[in-house]
């Protein structure tokens, strides 16, 4: 079989767990301060939260500071988020306080490639978390021609004949 049809079929087996996961994951949400990205991603449920504790963090260092060395003008804090993905990351991303998943377009590397490897070792069945992940590193897969990610693409071809060998198993 070529590596393209491997792919293919393995993606087709995890399409109904990419599915049922998809809908639980949220936009990624950050905090800006004066309009600047802070460190740090979160749900729709905390992205506030976070943004006040943000405020709350800068306004205790600003009243630490004698009067002359305060800022002039406060800074001024603000939410904003990624509208449906596409949000390019190294990394499958959470919200930094309740753990949730983010909507990120993630491109596979080498780690990201052999963790995936190493949650299906062992394992009878996958989760539609486990799923939705493989779903989309095997989507995201940078191809045969690409000379530069030979490394990702052996790898990637590894985890697709995997899956396929676990979900074959399952469906007997
Ligand atoms: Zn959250």
């Amino acid at each position: 079989m070529k590596t393209k049809d491997i792919i293919q079929q393995a993606k087709d087996l995890l399409e109904e767990y990419e599915k049922r996961y998809y809908p639980l994951l949220d936009d990624v949400h950050w905090v800006e301060e004066n309009e600047c990205s802070t460190d740090g991603d979160y749900c729709s449920d905390c992205v506030d939260d976070a943004k006040n504790e943000y405020r709350r963090n800068y306004l205790l260092k600003q009243r630490k500071l004698t009067i002359e060395r305060r800022d002039k003008e406060f800074s001024k804090f603000s939410t904003t988020y990624n509208y449906g993905g596409g949000y390019e990351d190294d990394d499958f991303n959470y919200c930094n306080s309740c753990g949730k998943s983010l909507n990120v377009v993630v491109l596979p590397n080498e780690n990201n490639i052999r963790e995936a490897l190493i949650d299906l070792r062992g394992i009878t069945g996958i989760s539609d978390y486990l799923g939705y992940k493989i779903y989309w590193l095997l989507y995201n897969d940078w191809g045969n021609d690409d000379e530069r990610h030979v490394r990702e693409h052996i790898l990637t071809l590894e985890l697709a004949e995997k899956t396929i060998e676990i979900l074959a198993k399952k469906n007997l």
